[in-house]
């Protein structure tokens, strides 16, 4: 039975990437994983949501997971990863070789309901008990807050609709009309994985039609998606979808996909019937099927307590740290929400949780 320290300087929520990087850096200026810093993850395994994501994810066609900070030295790295495999089971035992290696001492499964100002300290509520703590590092990502745009008839869709966050088989749509909705990695993932089983898909996404025609990489929309975010989370603003403008990479199977037709963007639709999308020039044509790749937003609920929202919708984050509470940190949060950003904002972030905690580290019970 997984138990919990009752005080800790710090716990750091998700045990992903960022949540592992975080802990990384800290072990390394000497917050003793398991002793100052504890991680709690309430996932059953390592591998942060990779491990949550569908069996056909593969590795290395559209998704990439960057290295892990110091992976280099467990022997292992992603560069070599097999690509035949699925994403999930990788990633799951890269991440638990790389815990095992450094020590990292990872309390699973235990969720975090809530956490609470109590003056001096933080009150972090979880499944198995309290933790009082000083520093709290925020690394819960974005898997269990799927977001569904509202368009007019989704309510009355009567066909299947799944999210990302759902998805699991292209043989759960063999033989339907399928609209795949979304402009990132996950939305082109599903059209390929569904050629030759859906009998028929369309592709429908705000981004322009043309965005695959051009380059091998898109870098200056990934370098805007970034900048969005970065801007919303110091202005506290409402961070917009994670997906919503990253570049996604021409890999030769993705050329070819668009030389079969398989990936042919359409602008997005007016609305939805019940058996039917309707199309902005009013063309109908008849859907079993939507499948939503159209991102997430932050996972951040348990946070409430402290009342860190700014009145325009998001928590202002300053350097890693929310605005209206300094003893509350993010990691992998807006502009650092991707595996190479979660990756470098660990050191930055390790370093200013240590200056946070000043020179006194107390050992946990
Ligand atoms: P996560 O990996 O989500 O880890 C968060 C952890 O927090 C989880 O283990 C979860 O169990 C835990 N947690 C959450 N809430 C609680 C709670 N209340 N209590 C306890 N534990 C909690 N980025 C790329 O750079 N390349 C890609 O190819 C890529 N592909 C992606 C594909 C999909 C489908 C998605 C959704 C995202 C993708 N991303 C990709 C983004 C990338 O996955 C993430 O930015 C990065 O892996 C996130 O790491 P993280 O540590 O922030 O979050």
């Amino acid at each position: 039975m997984v138990a919990v320290p009752a005080r800790a300087d710090v716990v750091v929520i998700g045990a992903g990437q960022a949540g592992l990087s975080v802990a990384y850096y800290l072990q390394r200026l000497g917050v003793r994983s398991g002793v100052d810093q504890v991680v709690l993850d309430r996932g059953p395994g390592p591998g942060g949501a990779w491990q949550h994501r569908w069996p056909a994810l593969r590795l290395g066609s559209a998704h990439r997971v960057h290295d892990l900070p110091g992976m280099r030295r467990t022997g292992i790295t992603f560069e070599t990863a097999d690509r035949t495999r699925p994403a999930r089971d990788v990633v799951s035992e890269y991440y638990g070789h790389y815990e095992r290696f450094f020590g990292l001492d990872v309390r699973r499964p235990v969720t975090v309901a809530a956490v609470f100002d109590r003056g001096a300290d933080l009150v972090v509520r979880t499944t198995v008990g309290e933790i009082t703590a000083r520093v709290v590092v925020n690394a819960t990502g974005t898997w269990g807050s799927p977001f569904v745009p509202y368009y007019p008839g989704v309510r009355d869709f009567a066909g299947l609709q799944v999210h990302t966050a759902t998805y699991r088989d292209a043989a759960d749509f063999a033989g339907q009309r399928v609209l795949v909705v979304g402009g990132g990695t996950s939305a082109i993932g599903f059209l390929l994985e569904l050629e030759g089983v859906a009998a028929k898909t369309w592709w429908a996404t705000r981004r322009p039609v043309d965005y695959l025609d051009q380059g091998t990489l898109d870098l200056e929309a990934a370098v805007n998606a970034v900048d969005q975010q970065d801007e919303a989370a110091r202005t506290g603003r409402a961070l917009p979808s994670i997906v919503s403008g990253t570049g996604v990479p021409k890999t030769r199977r993705i050329a070819s996909a668009i030389q079969r037709g398989v990936l042919a963007p359409r602008p997005m639709f007016d609305h939805l019937e019940p058996h039917a999308v309707v199309w902005p020039d009013g063309a109908w044509e008849p859907i079993d099927a939507v499948v939503w790749a159209t991102g997430f937003r932050p996972d951040i609920r348990h946070l409430s307590p402290l009342r860190l929202h700014e009145k325009v919708g998001g928590v202002q984050v300053t350097s890693g740290a929310a605005e209206r509470d300094p003893r509350i940190f993010f990691a992998g949060y807006g502009p650092t929400a991707s595996t190479v950003g979660a990756n470098r904002a660990g050191r930055t972030l390790a370093r200013q949780v240590f200056a946070a905690l000043g020179d006194t580290t107390v050992p946990v019970d």
